[in-house]
């Protein structure tokens, strides 16, 4: 995907403060953060929206899940944290490219 923004981030030719990276995923901190600590986890392979996942990324999304608590706890997150999809145009989604926000600090307020 050579237009989209976290692709391009991914394979590091647009430049992110980036705290975690392996083979599969990469998470840096989200340009305009909402919250104390805001960071984005996104899977290396394009996958424009959690609606286009199917059973081939069980095992990435599983993978993606099981990284969120480490990354809180990373980040000082121990009393707590909020994780967000937001998926398509109505559900607030600007950049199509699959992206967990990892969000806490200061407690968020009621939702
Ligand atoms: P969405 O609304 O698609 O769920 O969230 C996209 C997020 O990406 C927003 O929170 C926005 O601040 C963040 N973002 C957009 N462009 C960039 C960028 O170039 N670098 C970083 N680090 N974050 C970005
Ligand atoms: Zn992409």
């Amino acid at each position: 995907m050579s237009d989209c923004l976290f692709c391009k981030i991914a394979a590091g030719e647009i430049p992110a403060d980036v705290v975690y990276e392996d083979e599969q995923v990469l998470v840096f901190k989200d340009i305009n953060p909402k919250a104390e600590v805001h960071l984005l986890i996104i899977p290396r392979q394009h996958i424009a929206s959690l609606a286009d996942i199917a059973e081939e990324h069980d095992e990435l999304m599983a993978y993606m899940m099981r990284l969120l608590p480490r990354l809180a706890r990373e980040q000082g997150l121990e009393h707590g944290f909020r994780t967000i999809i937001n998926t398509g145009r109505g559900g607030g989604q600007e950049v199509f490219h699959l992206h967990l926000h990892l969000l806490g600090g200061s407690t968020l307020s009621g939702f």
